[in-house]
């Protein structure tokens, strides 16, 4: 059934481009497409990787993109190698409350915001082992507004997250377009930003980033294009 769509100023969809960790990247190749395109970005930055450069990322906020947290230490399950030291299964709600909190108070000190949606490393929505594993959503619930994938309860809003990375400039028009069907919000999420030879698979290839922003902005004006927060808020404001 077609949905009207939910969203503001008559426009049939919502899109939110989300890149994740602060990937140096996103500086160098990613942020110079969005803004020459005036498309407004999400980016959930873990303190380590954003703290380097951290005048380069309070400049991207002054010019209107997103802050969102990501945790302090990026923890993911340590069934990875790469995140066995650590790992979400070593963790107890305690630990990870106070990471979500030092990440926050960190970004407010550096960039002089504070975030209001989050994104789970990795996807990891539990802390813990066997018997003891817990979801730790509900400590995300009670500290942000949103939680980038998560339905809005009562919300008729259709919400989809798909990857950017390594994504054909048809693909994600493909995403939009099922978006524009059902009235709904697509939300993407990239790593990298750069070339096809880039040598991390979790790279948007900023051809294809150019290319989708150009269209999107240029050919499609009942596309609502904003940051998580801003779709999220009007998300929230249909159920009160
Ligand atoms: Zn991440």
């Amino acid at each position: 059934m077609p949905n009207p769509g939910p969203w503001p100023k008559n426009k049939r969809c919502a899109l939110s481009l989300s890149f994740d960790d602060a990937r140096p990247s996103q500086l160098d190749a990613g942020l110079p497409i969005l803004d020459r395109a005036g498309v407004k970005a999400t980016f959930y930055v873990v303190p380590g990787r954003f703290l380097p450069r951290v005048d380069e990322w309070r400049a991207a906020v002054t010019r209107g993109h997103e802050i969102g947290n990501h945790t302090t230490t990026h923890p993911c399950s340590g069934k990875a190698e790469w995140s066995r030291a650590n790992a979400v299964e070593d963790y107890t709600l305690e630990r990870i409350a106070k990471e979500l909190d030092a990440a926050t108070e960190t970004i407010k000190g550096n960039l002089g915001v504070t975030p209001v949606t989050f994104a789970y490393p990795c996807g990891e929505r539990h802390v813990g082992r066997d018997a003891g594993r817990t979801s730790y959503e509900p400590l995300v619930n009670a500290r942000f507004l949103y939680a980038r994938g998560d339905a809005v309860l009562n919300s008729p809003v259709d919400i989809r997250v798909r990857s950017s990375d390594r994504a054909e400039l048809g693909a994600l028009l493909e995403h939009l377009e099922e978006a524009r069907r059902s009235g709904g919000w697509l939300i993407t999420v990239g790593h990298e930003v750069g070339p096809p030879e880039h040598p991390d698979r979790l790279t948007t290839l900023q051809t294809v980033l150019e290319a989708f922003c150009r269209k999107v902005v240029a050919a499609m004006p009942d596309v609502w294009v904003s940051t998580v927060a801003e779709a999220a808020r009007h998300v929230h404001t249909l159920n009160r």
